[in-house]
């Protein structure tokens, strides 16, 4: 968590707070590659290359959610999307840092501007979890954190703008931020009269539940703001009994739910994963949104899925799974509209 965002916690008023459980959790969070090793049984020899792509990017994965992985299974789909590998080491040509060229839509501190009618917040510079295939693992967070009042360019930005009717709180992972923080900052989003919609796209909820209290459904659900809520789940192992529960609490207070995924190599590359993946998120009550090509990004280059293959998976998810449990197969290509469709 960034500094600024400490600046705001109510422990800076000489209040002595006792944390939530689901900050608790985040400070126990599994981060030497040794302890991941240790825990999961797994093959030693993997160890030296794992140490060595942590310095690039750390290691960072909450005890609950290691939980889910199979003890000794070095290919394991949830382990391995959080485990650093010596393929992230490798240069890959047409792979960048900012694949996205997300500078040009970094219109005031701390908020992209890139699709009509919505804005992006990015609300903290870090993750529950580190995601290896993630496009953010270059992204100059140092200049996107402000704190509380630094949000007021950000603000007035979308008060001038009366097209912008949502406002998506990104990040990083904005569940991160304290919920009186997130309280302050929906407060100010709230006042601006033609902002209708706020969303949510956080991870969180999906490797920590647990961060789904009443506190953060109280701020969120009694809005003038409909809430929307953006998880991101890639397999099914994902969808745990505590993340269901999550889930339907969100759904009691009225929140739509709604999962994003990235097409994975060696994670969720195939139909039958993917088939499952919608029908276990529906089961708990999300529905499908999109489901993302991966961005381009140095040291990623390892999880890319051929073309032919996309395009014959997302054939089959068609054909097995009813229209409304397909998420729609995208890319973001920098200057376009949204993102972009991918048709057959
Ligand atoms: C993905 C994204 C959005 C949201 O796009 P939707 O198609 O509405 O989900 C908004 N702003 C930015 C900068 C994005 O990258
Ligand atoms: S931004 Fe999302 S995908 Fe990237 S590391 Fe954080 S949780 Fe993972």
């Amino acid at each position: 968590m960034n500094k600024q965002l400490h600046a705001v916690s109510p422990t800076d008023n000489g209040l002595l707070i006792t944390k939530s459980a689901w900050q608790q959790a985040l400070i126990d969070a599994i981060t030497e590659p040794e302890e991941l090793f240790e825990i999961l049984k797994l093959d030693k020899q993997h160890l030296d290359k794992a140490k060595l792509a942590s310095q690039l990017f750390p290691l960072r994965v909450p005890r609950s959610f290691a939980t889910l992985m199979q003890a000794g299974n070095i290919n394991d789909p949830l382990l391995q999307q959080i485990l650093p590998l010596g393929a992230e080491l490798n240069i890959s040509n047409n792979y960048q840092q900012d694949p996205l060229d997300e500078t040009a839509a970094n219109k005031a501190p701390g908020l992209l501007h890139k699709y009509k009618n919505r804005v992006l917040l990015i609300v903290t510079s870090s993750c529950a979890i580190n995601c290896r295939y993630c496009f953010r693992r270059h992204f100059a967070y140092d200049d996107n954190n402000p704190s509380l009042a630094g949000w007021q360019q950000a603000i007035d930005y979308i008060q001038q703008d009366e097209e912008i009717t949502e406002v998506i709180l990104s990040g990083g992972d904005p569940l991160l931020a304290p919920d009186r923080y997130l309280q302050q900052l929906h407060d100010m989003i709230s006042a601006i009269p033609h902002v209708k919609l706020l969303r949510i796209h956080s991870r969180l909820p999906i490797v920590l539940p647990e961060r789904i209290n009443e506190e953060f459904l109280n701020w969120f659900s009694n809005s003038r703001l409909k809430p929307v809520l953006v998880t991101h789940s890639n397999h099914p192992n994902e969808i745990s009994e505590d993340v269901r529960q999550a889930m339907q609490r969100l759904k009691h207070h009225g929140v739509t739910l709604l999962n994003q995924s990235v097409l994975l190599r060696g994670i969720n590359d195939d139909a039958i994963t993917l088939t499952k993946l919608s029908q276990r998120l529906f089961a708990a009550d999300i529905l499908p949104y999109y489901l993302h090509t991966l961005d381009k990004v140095q040291g990623t280059a390892h999880f890319a899925v051929k073309d032919s293959q996309a395009t014959s998976i997302y054939q089959s998810l068609l054909a097995n799974l009813p229209g409304y449990l397909v998420p729609r197969f995208v890319t973001e290509i920098a200057g376009q509209a949204s993102k972009s469709p991918i048709f057959f």
